[in-house]
């Protein structure tokens, strides 16, 4: 709430109590009754309804007070009453004051755009604004601005409210505030902990009450006897100053600590920032804040020219803002609420194109569908089931359900598949890939690293040779001669399945018929990967798994051409892993466990967020550590390396050295993250865990507690703070990847976990997406209705040519034009 606007209703509050209370003073104080009421119970009813007036403290209790006393009016003397009603009148009045003392520094909430000049446009190139010299143009080029249009859109990173301005008296710690306040005293002195350091401390104070101001200047030229006498003569007494900023308790009381700070010449000084909401830009070097706000200030008007893609009918039924408004808002925004308003609006639009193109994208596959009579091969899936030597869990034989349906469609199937490590998601694609090659077609398995690749490889032929079911193994390193076999094999349809890495993706991999594609851990494979895969067969099936789950209404946001299933179990008999914090002073206790687990037979993981050292980040690497622990800490043990820089026949030999417990332990990057399963290996170490996303955590457990021995993660931190870190708390309470996912999601927002997804939506989507997530159904709803009632787009033409112009998907173009 900005003051200002507070102020009105604050106004609107005092204003019919003073006219009742006059009303009840002319007429002797009988107790005057009203309309509707008697005038004891209003004014007992006013008073008590504070909630959205934001009062400070003080009124609120004598209000309380006063109302408690309406209550017994009747029972009152005249003079009793008289009394009451001098105080009440009093108070109000008082109140009204100071509210008209704010309002009297007349500052603008809103910056004033420059004039349109006809000779502009939004696609005019920004050399063409005036004062946009050839440097300041070369550094808006760095950051993708070109023409007027990329200007606008480069929103800002955060904001500052300054809008609420108050009195001294009122200010509550923890809150944004500009005051307006005179200097009463001054004082600078030389920091003696810190050589490096100047504090200047102010004392200001205005009609109300004073506070305290401190100011740190870091660095030796603030340390210098000139600077601290251009601040004397700066900050004289008796000057006013608007101070913003953040208001802290110390044990000095309340102080602006490091506010902004304006020296104010006269009353009708134009000020910079204070009492404005100010927005901050991420910006290359060299280009300030206020220079880019002023350079914003002279095209935002253009931002009524943007087009617009919701009709008159569409704003009001979804209470949207115009386009042109918002995007002026974004920018300088008068107020929090037309702030917020204005983020919706710009992530509704966001989220409404995606939506769209799911749609576009789903209406064409279903489009020349012709189903094809396959001669059945025999029931491969219910073989497998039968030997399959466990029971599915229900989630899996929910999920196996859904999928089963999908592929009796002639729709191709798009599944995204969510499911925890070891939950048993490999079973279910085996189970899908049956189904298709039972129909005599062909199934692609694709894995983001060799390490995985060759691991369902393995896994595939334990399961699929006594079916007589033919697998094979394509990576960038099957040798010539071998590759040369599979792909011809592949093309006649000698081979059912292929297992690999991106070496699927090449345009030489040629299948006689490819009915199904499995992609294990697809957050690292992107659309355009995935659609090349798929196109290489004919109305393909698609089978995404991940085992770092989303919460479900962001999947549908994300990927919303997919349908989502889950599997939230464990299959039963699992030893939960049990998660524990320990700080770096603490790890040689830590290597005894090490020791003694080693000694019982069983094998550790010790994993490093970097590789080799590095100057800029004080984290500890693969190398030292495994120079460390096997040369001194675990000199009689067996320690192995691994990382991404090995070359794929080194990090074999190390991962089967590993697997055959010819190696006790292994020190590793997080390439071990996915795929690698040794039951024997019951200890996962975990260097600056802090680093690490929860999610990424927890995947990185999931290579412990995979036998029948319990098994232990130790997540070691650096950072001091790091035992009571509420991130990696989660962690050590909760075993559960979809609870733990939306944890993460919850402490590091959306941006950071999804950012690497190649979600299709800007970060700026992704930011504000917690706080608007109603507007993905909205959104989904009103793509439907617009697809529903004008399915080619011929009456939506402006829709139309955003969705062309800004899609790199083909099928867009191919499906509009
Ligand atoms: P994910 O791919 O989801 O991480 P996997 O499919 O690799 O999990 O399964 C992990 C382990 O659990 C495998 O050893 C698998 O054989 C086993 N498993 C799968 N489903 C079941 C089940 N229903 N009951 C018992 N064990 C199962
Ligand atoms: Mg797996």
């Amino acid at each position: 709430m900005t003051s200002s606007g507070n102020n009105k209703l604050i106004k609107d509050w005092i204003r019919p109590l003073q006219k009742s209370l006059t009303i009840e003073t002319e007429s002797k104080f009988i107790n005057t009754l009203g309309r509707t009421k008697y005038f004891n119970d209003y004014l007992y009813e006013s008073l008590t309804k504070l909630e959205n007036l934001n009062l400070s403290d003080e009124y609120l209790r004598i209000f309380n007070e006063f109302s408690k006393k309406y209550i017994e009016y009747n029972k009152l003397e005249v003079n009793q009453r008289k009394r009451l009603i001098i105080d009440t009148r009093k108070s109000l009045y008082k109140l009204g004051k100071t509210l008209e003392i704010e309002n009297s520094n007349n500052i603008s909430n809103t910056f004033i755009l420059n004039k349109i000049d006809s000779s502009l446009s939004l696609d005019s190139d920004i050399a063409l604004i005036k004062n946009v010299g050839k440097v300041y143009k070369n550094k808006l080029n760095e950051l993708g601005v070109f023409n007027i249009k990329d200007l606008i859109n480069y929103f800002p990173r955060t904001y500052l409210d300054y809008t609420n301005r108050v009195k001294i008296i009122n200010l509550k710690p923890d809150n944004l505030y500009t005051c307006i306040a005179n200097i009463k005293r001054f004082y600078i002195y030389k920091s003696k902990k810190n050589s490096n350091l100047s504090i200047m401390n102010i004392v200001v104070s205005d009609e109300t009450s004073s506070i305290k101001v401190t100011k740190f200047f870091l660095g030796r030229r603030f340390r210098s006897y000139s600077f601290f006498a251009s601040q004397k003569s700066l900050y004289t007494l008796g000057t006013k100053l608007a101070i913003s900023g953040k208001v802290k308790l110390t044990e000095y009381g309340k102080t602006f600590v490091d506010p902004q700070i304006e020296i104010l010449k006269d009353n009708n000084d134009n000020f910079n920032f204070s009492g404005k909401i100010l927005p901050l830009y991420s910006l290359a070097e060299a280009l300030t804040n206020m220079s880019f706000i002023k350079l914003m200030k002279k095209v935002l008007i253009y931002a009524k020219q943007y087009p617009e893609i919701l009709n008159k009918k569409q704003l009001d039924a979804l209470s949207l803002l115009s386009k042109g408004d918002s995007l002026i808002n974004i920018h300088l925004p008068p107020t929090q609420k037309a702030l917020i308003e204005s983020k919706k609006r710009l992530v509704f639009d966001e989220l409404f194109l995606l939506q769209l193109k799911f749609l576009l994208r789903k209406r064409k596959t279903k489009k020349n569908i012709v189903a094809k009579q396959f001669p059945q091969k025999k029931s491969l899936l219910k073989e497998f089931l039968n030997t399959f030597p466990f029971e599915l869990t229900k989630s899996q034989v929910k999920v196996l359900n859904e999928i089963k349906n999908d592929l009796a469609n002639p729709v191709p199937m798009s599944r995204l598949l969510q499911g925890d490590v070891g939950s048993g998601k490999t079973i279910i694609a085996i189970a899908s890939l049956l189904i298709v090659i039972e129909k005599n077609l062909q199934g692609a398995f694709m894995a983001p690293t060799e390490v995985l690749a060759e691991q369902h490889y393995k896994n595939l032929l334990k399961y699929l040779n006594p079916l007589l079911v033919s697998i094979e193994l394509l990576t960038g390193n099957t040798p010539q001669k071998k590759r040369k076999e599979i792909l011809s094999n592949l093309n006649n349809g000698l081979v059912d399945i292929l297992v690999g890495t991106h070496a699927l993706f090449e345009d030489k991999v040629i299948f006689n018929s490819l009915g199904m594609v499995v992609i294990d851990e697809q957050h690292r494979f992107g659309v355009t990967q995935r659609n090349r895969l798929l196109k290489k067969g004919e109305n393909t099936n698609l089978l995404s798994m991940t085992a770092t789950p989303i919460p479900r209404t962001l999947a549908l946001s994300i990927y919303g051409d997919l349908d989502v299933s889950q599997i939230t179990e464990l299959p039963p008999g699992r030893i939960p892993i049990t998660t524990k914090i320990i700080s770096e002073d603490d790890l040689t206790s830590l290597f005894k466990i090490v020791e003694d687990e080693i000694t019982k037979g069983r094998q550790a993981y010790v994993i490093l967020p970097l590789i080799e050292d590095s100057e800029k980040m004080n984290l500890r690497s693969a190398k030292k550590t495994f120079k460390h622990l096997s040369e001194e800490v675990f000199f009689k043990k067996k320690v192995g390396l691994l990382h991404g820089k090995l070359n794929s026949q080194e990090k074999n030999e190390v991962i089967n050295s590993f697997l055959k417990n010819e190696i006790n332990i292994l020190v590793s990057t997080t390439v071990i993250e996915v795929g690698i399963d040794v039951p024997n290996a019951t200890i996962m170490i975990i260097y600056n865990s802090e680093r690490f996303g929860l999610s990424q955590l927890h995947q990185l457990r999931g290579r412990v507690g995979r036998g029948s021995t319990k098994s232990f993660c130790y997540l070691v931190t650096s950072d001091k703070n790091g035992l009571e870190n509420k991130r990696l708390c989660v962690l050590q309470t909760s075993n559960d990847g979809f609870y733990i996912a939306e944890k993460d999601l919850e402490l590091r927002g959306p941006g950071q976990i999804l950012g690497y997804r190649q979600s299709g939506l800007p970060d700026f989507v992704l930011d504000n997406l917690p706080n608007n997530k109603f507007l993905i159904e909205k959104a989904r709803e009103e793509a439907i209705r617009v697809i529903n009632n004008d399915p080619d787009l011929k009456e939506n033409i402006v829709l139309r040519n955003i969705l062309i112009d800004n899609s790199d998907n083909k099928f867009i173009h191919d499906f509009l034009n």
